[in-house]
């Protein structure tokens, strides 16, 4: 590493979505900024990384409560319903319109159509986690609900396959297509995912 302007930003090189060029322009936009500004910064990211915690069933960061899973999960124990969304800003939004009050698992990713390449998605855990639940009797109903994208409908395709034989007596289901190409669940508003979600499809 030759210096400290580097080395910085090589660290926000490992960001999503963030090449060499915008990492140095980071680097560059900090060098700028008063001390008060960093002090925030840096303060803000480690109690972030203190004060919050992944819960062990749904993989959702939430506020430290002592417990290792979500207040979500304790109140959704009862549900015969799993729902899988990509990300938590898209669990934040659904769960928000209240129009599903079951089980809900983050993925973290898609699989990627290029096998070479690195894929973020939790899928062992979630396959551990249908097989403790369909087990116990817990779970009947699958529901994908993924973004409208190739990336995403590939993930979707790849994971009923694995899935609907493994678990046979497992329902799925899938957002209805009120939601067109390019639609990222983050971003839709009540009225859709309401529709998505009352016109899901079963498989
Ligand atoms: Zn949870």
């Amino acid at each position: 590493m030759n210096n400290r302007i580097d080395k910085l930003a090589y660290l926000f090189e490992s960001f999503p979505g963030i090449g060499k060029r915008q990492a140095r322009r980071f680097v560059y936009f900090l060098l700028h900024k008063d001390p008060g500004y960093i002090h925030e910064l840096t303060s803000s990211i480690q109690n972030v990384k203190a004060e919050i915690d992944q819960c062990h069933e749904c993989y959702r960061f939430f506020p430290k409560t002592g417990m290792n899973i979500c207040p979500i999960c304790i109140e959704a124990k009862d549900s015969k319903q799993l729902m899988i969304v990509e990300k938590d800003a898209d669990f934040e939004n659904l769960h928000k319109t209240k129009i599903y009050e079951g089980k809900y698992f983050i993925l973290g990713g898609h699989i990627n159509a290029n096998e070479k390449k690195r894929s973020f998605a939790r899928v062992d855990q979630l396959i551990n986690r249908i097989k403790r639940d369909t087990d116990n009797g817990v779970i009947e109903e699958l529901i994908f609900a993924l973004s409208i994208s190739p990336e995403a409908e590939h993930t979707r395709i790849r994971l009923y396959t694995m899935l609907k034989d493994t678990f046979p007596n497992l329902t799925f289901s899938t957002l209805g297509r009120g939601l067109s190409t390019g639609t990222e669940l983050e971003y839709s508003d009540t009225e859709t995912l309401k529709h998505a979600f009352n016109s899901r499809i079963t498989q």
